[in-house]
């Protein structure tokens, strides 16, 4: 029998201070750039720790954060869940009322607001019904004007707080250890609660060479945010592996993100599609230095094929694409060829790479039909339920648990096919398929499709409701500006003619200025919904003529 040695989040910062102790971590704020060691870095977690504990947070107490990527939020991100509490990481875009329910639901204890923030807290400071105490991060060691009390500058509770402060050495690997709220399709953010083991057990899988690869001599740069699912696991996995890593801060545009990708040799960053269509369009309208990059890593919402081949044929930038969910601290899979596929024509290893790849060790997957089990054909669709030991087996006292978890599997809400070589290919969110004469059209095909088109900057193809196919799909498409004025709906109609069955094509393409996001960088569906409803309804529309 081996040792039952827990599996706590104590013992990835210890690795960090006891031997990378040098490594760095480089952290952009309001004032510039500042860099720390892992040491130091240590240091301030501890004292931050011993700081909380005087303000009164005890074992299970949540403490929630509303902070950018930067060496501040890291130091939270050990003190918190070492000193036994729990961090909860709060989307500093969601709507006030979303706000307050959140932090009362979870009921937050301390708050730890960056200063940019003190307005949207401010607003919502008298729901607040748990919150004991404020603590502002930001440079400055004095507490900035505001109508919130009793609050306290992080600076100066780091300058007063006990560097040597020792964490409980009695944590159990199942407690708690971090909380994160994902925005249902209806109704209130539901919550997510990850543990000490499940946090670990993931950092580790970042590292395998088959996943993300993660290692000492990377340097990362997790532009998704810190309070998204963890910036995807990179902060543990880093700090345990000694990565040196760098975070961007408030504000992050393409034009910092290249700037940062030159100036740190960074190798590896991880974002959202439009983080990278962001980023394309600034190197190919003013070229950086980005030959340190080992891969970009895409996650959180389908990366277009087009992506892909831009990123490695035109910028020479290797691109990884993930799959994963709030619900599974995320990783799930990731898209590498086999090693006997690499002989395959070109074109059938691009449409490899742009599936949401293979099933990460430790995680289970099956494809739930109408009719049961799907088979792992690459054709029978199902929605993909998931089970492994950082998957969630219920939502943060929810009755909407009941619905989404069956028998010990999570039900993802992703339409999806697996092929005979393990390959995931996720169709749609379920609520997104468009239901056309009782048949299925696949929104993301037609995207990436359009996307793929050199005129295209951003597609969404949506549902909207058709009086005789009950819902028919119109695509909403942001052109590149030199393609404007010369770009028309025929011309993509005729691009997406060859490539898709007659039925499948949009019944109309609408040209937008932009497309509107969620908070976290996605295509907001929902608002496109709303917004062409009555698209192919009203009297004026085309179709119905
Ligand atoms: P969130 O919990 O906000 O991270 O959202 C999770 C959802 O994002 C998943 O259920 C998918 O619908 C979507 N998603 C994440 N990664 C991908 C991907 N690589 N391809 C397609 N959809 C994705």
């Amino acid at each position: 029998m081996m040792m039952n040695v827990p599996l706590v989040l104590t013992s990835v910062l210890e690795r960090a201070e006891t031997i990378f102790p040098k490594k760095t971590v480089v952290s952009r704020t309001a004032s510039g750039i500042q860099r720390y060691t892992y040491k130091e870095i240590g240091e301030r977690t501890r004292a931050l720790a011993s700081a909380l504990a005087e303000l009164g947070v005890k074992r299970g107490d949540r403490v929630g954060t509303l902070a950018w990527n930067d060496h501040r939020h890291l130091e939270a991100y050990f003190a918190v869940p070492c000193m036994g509490a729990v961090l909860h990481t709060i989307n500093i875009r969601l709507p006030k009322d979303h706000l307050s329910y959140i932090i009362n639901h979870a009921e937050d204890k301390v708050l730890l607001v960056d200063r940019q923030f003190l307005p949207l807290i401010e607003a919502i400071k008298d729901e607040l019904y748990t919150v004991r105490a404020f603590v502002i991060l930001g440079d400055e060691a004095e507490v900035p004007e505001t109508a919130l009390a009793p609050v306290y500058a992080y600076e100066s509770l780091i300058a007063a707080g006990d560097r040597r402060y020792r964490f409980p050495q009695d944590l159990d690997e199942n407690e708690p250890s971090g909380m994160c709220y994902t925005s249902a399709t209806t109704g209130l953010p539901k919550g997510v609660v990850y543990t000490h083991r499940s946090s670990v057990l993931h950092a580790l899988t970042l590292g395998l060479v088959d996943t993300l690869g993660l290692s000492e001599a990377d340097v990362c740069l997790p532009i998704v945010p810190m309070f998204h699912v963890n910036a995807w696991g990179t902060p543990y996995a880093c700090t345990y592996f000694g990565s040196t890593l760098v975070l961007p801060g408030p504000n992050v545009t393409p034009k910092v993100i290249a700037e940062l990708i030159e100036a740190e040799k960074v190798t590896t960053a991880s974002g959202v599609p439009t983080v990278w269509l962001g980023l394309a369009k600034e190197l190919q309208e003013r070229p950086h230095k980005t030959d340190s990059l080992r891969a970009v890593i895409c996650g959180g919402a389908a990366a277009p094929k087009g992506l892909i081949r831009l990123y490695e044929e035109k910028l020479g930038i290797p691109f990884i694409h993930a799959y994963g969910l709030t619900e599974t601290s995320p990783l799930v899979s990731v898209a590498r060829l086999k090693s006997y596929q690499n002989d395959l024509p070109e074109e059938e290893k691009w449409e490899i790479r742009a599936t949401q790849g293979l099933i990460v060790p430790g995680l289970q997957a099956k494809l739930v039909g109408e009719n049961g089990e799907a088979a792992w054909n690459g054709k029978e669709m199902g929605e993909l339920w998931l089970r492994g030991p950082w998957v969630a087996d219920e939502y943060y006292k929810d009755e909407r648990s009941r619905e989404a978890f069956t028998d010990g599997w999570l039900h993802t809400g992703d339409i999806a096919t697996i092929d005979e070589e393990g390959f995931v290919k996720i169709v749609d969110r379920a609520k997104d398929l468009v239901k056309s004469g009782g048949e299925w059209i696949s929104s993301v095909d037609l995207e990436n499709a359009l996307m793929a088109h050199e005129a295209v900057f951003e597609a969404a193809v949506i549902a909207v409701p058709h009086p005789k196919w009950q819902e028919r799909p119109i695509a909403c498409v942001v052109l590149k500006e030199p393609y404007q004025a010369t770009t028309s709906k025929e011309d993509l109609l005729d691009y997406l003619r060859p490539q898709f069955a007659k039925w499948w094509l949009p019944d109309d393409i609408i040209f937008l200025d932009e497309i509107p996001k969620t908070s976290v960088g996605k295509f907001l569906k929902r608002a496109l919904r709303e917004r062409f409803k009555n698209h192919l309804t009203s009297a004026s529309d085309p179709s119905m003529a």
